[in-house]
Formats: structure tokens, sequence, C-alpha cells
């Protein structure tokens, strides 16, 4: 049977609800040959999730899927094979985990605008490790009944374009891929379908993108294959991935979106060449 590799998957340590080691194990049970731990600004659980792939056979691709803000829009830049201890990414991540607490602060503040009442402290103590995020906001809403549903907090309060969303994340794409080049990783564009701007992307080539996203939950196969010939003309590597939250989000099932393994393998390639000339 072919090799498949499942390249974007959030633990614990952002705003997914499993440990790496449950993460690896559920990987195991899927029958996947490898995963990319990409938490949202964290690379804390990579090494758990190394030890666990000892125990489960599963390869773990280190990965981190960094925030960055454009035109006031919220890109997702995600960094594969990277080396974390490397200087300007370890500063980078601490830098935007740091302001994603102050960002649960100023949204906190927004919300009071508009009567809707919660506190700092409940938000926090749904993450106990890692970054926090507007999911953690959105299930403390929930769980206080604030809202119906997570959906809903999105929809009417936090979503992009609703009225208590801050942004915060005031470092551009083309740093962030230059962070990810420095630190021998390659820097892949996530999830274009989820930004529409694909006037960005010749942008980001100039400061030296590897790839898209091509293969994400919840995509028409018409947007898909759009994106797969956009890659194909452009020279960037396709790279794909469940997006999978564990309970977070349920409408993306680990293993839901796959790619080959000649995947991993042209990535490890692009990593060795970007690391021969830094
Ligand atoms: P943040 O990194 O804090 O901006 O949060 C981004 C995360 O919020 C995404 O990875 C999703 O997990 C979640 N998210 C964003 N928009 C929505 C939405 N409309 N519905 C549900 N979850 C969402
Ligand atoms: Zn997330
Ligand atoms: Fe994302
Ligand atoms: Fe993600």
């Amino acid at each position: 049977m072919q090799k498949r590799a499942d390249l974007h998957v959030h633990t614990y340590y952002s705003d997914g609800t499993f440990s790496p080691e449950e993460t690896v194990k559920e990987a195991k049970r899927l029958n996947l040959d490898a995963i990319a731990i990409c938490d949202h600004d964290c690379a804390d659980g990579i090494d758990e999730a190394l030890e666990a792939s000892k125990k489960y056979g599963v390869e773990i691709i280190p990965g981190v899927e960094f925030t960055c803000e454009k035109e006031g829009i919220e890109i997702h830049m995600l960094g594969y094979l990277i080396d974390v201890k490397r200087k300007s990414v370890s500063k980078l991540l601490k830098d935007l985990r740091e302001r994603r607490v102050q960002r649960i602060y100023d949204m906190v503040d927004k919300l009071k605008k508009c009567n809707v009442q919660i506190s700092p402290e409940s938000v926090f103590s749904l993450s106990e490790r890692g970054t926090i995020g507007r999911l953690h906001l959105a299930q403390a809403m929930y769980n206080q009944n604030l809202v119906t549903s997570v959906k809903e907090a999105f929809n009417k309060y936090i979503g992009d374009d609703a009225p208590c969303y801050v942004s915060r994340f005031n470092i551009t794409p083309e740093e962030t891929i230059k962070a990810i080049l420095e630190s021998g990783g390659v820097p892949v564009y996530a999830h274009p379908a989820v930004m529409g701007r694909d006037d960005f992307i010749p942008e980001f080539m100039k400061a030296g993108l590897r790839g898209l996203e091509v293969y994400h939950t919840d995509q028409r196969n018409s947007v898909t294959k759009r994106y797969k010939n956009l890659a194909d003309k452009l020279g960037l590597l396709t790279t794909g991935g469940s997006d999978w939250h564990g309970l977070g989000k349920k409408k993306s099932p680990m293993g839901g979106v796959t790619v080959p393994y000649s995947t991993v393998e042209a990535l490890k390639k692009e990593a060795s060449e970007i690391r021969s000339h830094v």
C-alpha cells in the first residue's frame, strides 16, 4: 500500500485537545506513515511527539504554523523541518506567544463593549501549555453559555471579520518566511483558499516561499485543482493535511486529508537545499 502522510495536525500545545503522544497513537491507529505536528506559533510539542514516534513507529515531521499579518489579513505560514533552536526562530516564537496572551486581554475588552462579560482567567485556564488562541476563547464563551456554539462565537464575535477580532500579529509573512529559511526550514503558505488572496503569492515567492498547502479540509475539489495547477505553474511544492484539532474542531478528522509520502521526501530535499545556503 502507498505510504500516506497528514502534514498538518495540532496538539494541546496550541488549540488541539490531544497530547503529542495521544496524537501519534491516533496516527498509528489510522495507519498513517508520517504526520507533521504544526501547532500555532509553538514547537514545544515536537520533542514529546518524537519520543512517542519511537514507540508507535509513525514518522514525525517537525513543523510550526506561524501567524503573520498582511494588509490587516491574518495569514498562516507553515514552517516544515525548522531547527527551532536557531536564534531567529526561537525569538520569533517567544514574541508571538506573548502577543497571543495580550491579544486575549484585548479581545476580552472588546467583548465587554459588546456586552459579553468573560474573564481572561477563564480563557487562560483552558490552555495549560503552549500558545493560546481564539479557539480557547470561543470554548470559554461556550462553556459559560455566552454563545450556543463555538461556531457562533466566531460568526458573531471573534471571526476574522467580526467586531471583537483583534490581530496584533504585526509580523509580515515575508519576515516570517525569512525566519523559517534562516532556521533551515521550508516555508509553505497554509490553506491559501481560506485567505483567498492569491495575489500575495508572488510577493511571498520573492521572499523565498517554497510551497502551497494545496490539499486542505473542507475545500471543494475545483479549488484544490486550481491551487495544484497554480503551484505547478509557479514551481512550488504541494503539501496538504487535515488541520486536525482533536475534539476542538470535529469537522477535520486526522487523516481526512493526506498526501503521498513522496511529499515528505520532497520537503526533506528542499530543507537540505535550504540548509546548504545558511
Ligand atoms: P488564532 O490562531 O488564535 O487566530 O485562531 C485560529 C484558529 O481559530 C484556527 O486554526 C481555527 O482553529 C479557529 N478558527 C478560525 N476561524 C474559525 C471559525 N470561523 N470557526 C471555527 N474555528 C475557527
Ligand atoms: Zn487552530
Ligand atoms: Fe491555519
Ligand atoms: Fe492549523
